[in-house]
């Protein structure tokens, strides 16, 4: 995997732990903060209930003393604050039982303590009364009494009792208010330094994301730079395509050679840089081989490739002042086949060099066999006489040394043929005299110039053929029909068979001849249809061979708008086909 990848995968495991730790220690830390803030409210209503108390007492004080100092002097300033405090009393009680209502203890307490104040009063008022009433003497006798000290006293003691257990509550609940205050002191530090942590470890995974994507970026830029400068100093013209076969990039060597700027050529069809009579009979030839409507336009190009199959072909680049030149082109489908088709690459190598050489190559081969083919046809003439006795009879000696010369004139003079033919051929200087042919005849007058041949190795020829008719130069299709067949006899063990058939295929007929001799490699059956390749350096001596056969057959069914190719297991027998367009009257009616 690579390193960004890595660190990110981390990245989420630690912060989906890091989010769940710190969501547990802030629902933590909130609630020691509400039991902090509850506590607090339990301390502050302690000290209200005790503050409340003495304030009770206080006004019991003072309303007594007011209500004495009116019983001793009978002044009615002293009823005024006596009132008061009574006023006062009342709204304190009512605070009290107000605040007191969800603590059922002290509730209780205080309403225990309520009717012994009620009593309290209720003496004050009966003194107060008495002295207003009765005189002096009245309130004397309440007073002696001792009702309103008794009372005063009970209150006071049951107000002590409230007030000390309330102290000792207070003291409690301040001790447990300072516990919630420093486990919620830990709760929100603990969170603080997670949320720390969280961030810091952030920062980090942040920062070496960003120095890895920019390393990233760097590599990238470099790997582009790299490509670019491989692809522009390739001595190959390479052009990419998207699937319509519309230009994407192209190399120097490309601009180069096509004489265009890369800007001119992006974005218009790669079929502008091709020969247009070209690609339309590639495509002619390819519906042929494929069986199926391939357009004459960028897909004779492409078509091969999008099935997968490698496409390397000779054609023609055409420059942009209209000028031409030969190359050898490899057509690669980019991406995977079918959907995942991403485009074409197209790479070309400058053929016209090598054209230019072989052109010179052959004509001096031609030259040469022209001059040499009028004195090896007196030296042939020459040594036959000699070798058949007719200018007297030679002795033995010199008879076989006659005859070996004669073979080997004979050869030499074959070689020349072929090389003159195959010159004629590939230069078009011989015209293709077409007309409608009959396969079952073609293939009688084939076998027939063979059979004797075949009879002499001990080689029978079996032929198979359907009603068709194709349009050939007769002569020409039966000198390649032939060279197959001999080819066959020659490299095939005495006793063996060989088959001669054709079957139609859609528009065309495929002819096969198949043999059961020594076979051909893998490797080699592509080159034998090249000039003077042969599998056997020795199948020259051996089998008289000239290397051309092959040439020659195939120049001619190309001429004639087919192809040839070889199947070949090695030692089990090779089988050569031929395609060839069917006349057009059964063409028709065959699709
Ligand atoms: P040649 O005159 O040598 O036969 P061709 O061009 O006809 O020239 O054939 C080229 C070479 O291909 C042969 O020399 C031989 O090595 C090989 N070849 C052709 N046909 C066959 C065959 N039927 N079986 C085995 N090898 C073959």
């Amino acid at each position: 995997m690579l390193m960004g990848g890595r660190i990110r995968l981390w990245m989420i495991a630690a912060s989906s732990v890091g989010l769940v730790a710190l969501g547990a220690v802030s629902w933590l830390s909130y609630r020691s903060t509400q039991e902090l803030i509850a506590a607090n409210q339990r301390l502050v209503q302690a000290h209200k209930l005790i503050e409340d108390l003495t304030a009770l007492h206080v006004l019991l004080d003072d309303a007594e003393s007011n209500c004495r100092g009116y019983a001793l002097s009978g002044k009615a300033d002293y009823l005024r604050p006596y009132d008061d405090a009574l006023a006062q009393l009342d709204v304190t009680m009512q605070v009290l039982r107000h605040d007191l209502a969800p603590d059922r203890d002290r509730s209780r307490q205080v309403q225990e303590l309520e009717p012994v104040i009620q009593a309290r009063l209720d003496v004050m008022k009966e003194l107060v009364q008495a002295r207003t009433e009765g005189g002096f003497d009245a309130a004397v006798r309440i007073v002696r009494s001792d009702r309103g000290k008794r009372l005063s006293d009970e209150i006071r003691q049951q107000i002590a009792v409230v007030q000390n257990e309330e102290r000792n509550d207070l003291l409690d609940r301040e001790r447990e208010s300072r516990e919630r205050a420093r486990s919620t002191i830990l709760a929100v530090g603990l969170t603080c330094l997670l949320g720390i942590a969280l961030l810091l470890a952030a920062s980090i995974v942040i920062y070496r994301l960003n120095r890895q994507s920019e390393k990233d970026h760097v590599a990238l830029q470099n790997a582009e730079r790299i490509q670019r400068t491989i692809l522009n100093s390739a001595a190959y013209s390479m052009i990419s395509t998207d699937t319509a076969g519309v230009i994407q990039t192209v190399n120097a060597a490309a601009e180069k050679w096509l004489q265009y700027k890369g800007a001119e050529l992006i974005g218009s069809n790669v079929s502008s840089v091709h020969d247009t009579s070209e690609l339309q009979s590639r495509g002619e030839q390819l519906t042929r081989a494929m069986g199926m409507p391939v357009p004459g336009d960028y897909q004779a190009l492409v078509t091969k490739a999008r099935y997968g199959v490698a496409d390397e072909f000779e054609c023609s680049y055409v420059r942009k002042d209209g000028t031409r030149f030969p190359v050898l082109l490899a057509v690669t489908a980019l991406g995977g086949g079918g959907n995942d088709l991403a485009g074409y690459l197209m790479i070309s190598a400058d053929l016209s060099e090598q054209h230019a050489m072989r052109k010179m190559k052959d004509e001096f081969v031609s030259i040469v066999s022209h001059e040499l083919r009028t004195p090896l046809t007196s030296i042939k003439g020459a040594l036959g006489l000699l070798a058949r006795g007719v200018t007297g009879a030679l002795p033995p000696k010199a008879g076989e040394m006659a005859h070996i010369a004669l073979t080997n004139a004979d050869r030499l003079s074959r070689l020349v043929d072929d090389i003159l033919d195959l010159q004629r051929i590939e230069s078009g200087r011989i015209a293709m005299d077409k007309r409608t042919c009959d396969i079952a005849h073609l293939m009688k007058q084939s076998v027939e110039s063979v059979h004797l041949v075949a009879e002499g190795e001990g080689i029978t020829i079996a032929i198979s053929h359907c009603q068709a008719s194709i349009k050939a130069d007769r002569e020409r299709m039966v000198q390649a029909f032939v060279n197959l067949l001999g080819n066959a006899i020659k490299f095939s063990r005495r006793g063996n068979g060989i088959e001669f058939a054709a079957e139609r295929s859609g528009s065309s007929v495929i002819f096969r001849v198949r043999d059961e001799g020594r076979g051909i490699p893998k490797d080699k059956l592509e080159r034998i249809f090249e000039r003077f390749e042969q599998v056997d350096a020795s199948d020259a001596r051996e089998k008289g061979g000239t290397g051309l056969g092959l040439a020659i057959c195939r120049s001619i069914v190309e001429q004639h708008g087919g192809r040839v190719w070889a199947e070949s297991e090695l030692g089990r027998g090779s089988t050569f086909y031929v395609q060839l367009p069917l006349a057009e009257a059964e063409a028709v009616a065959a699709n």
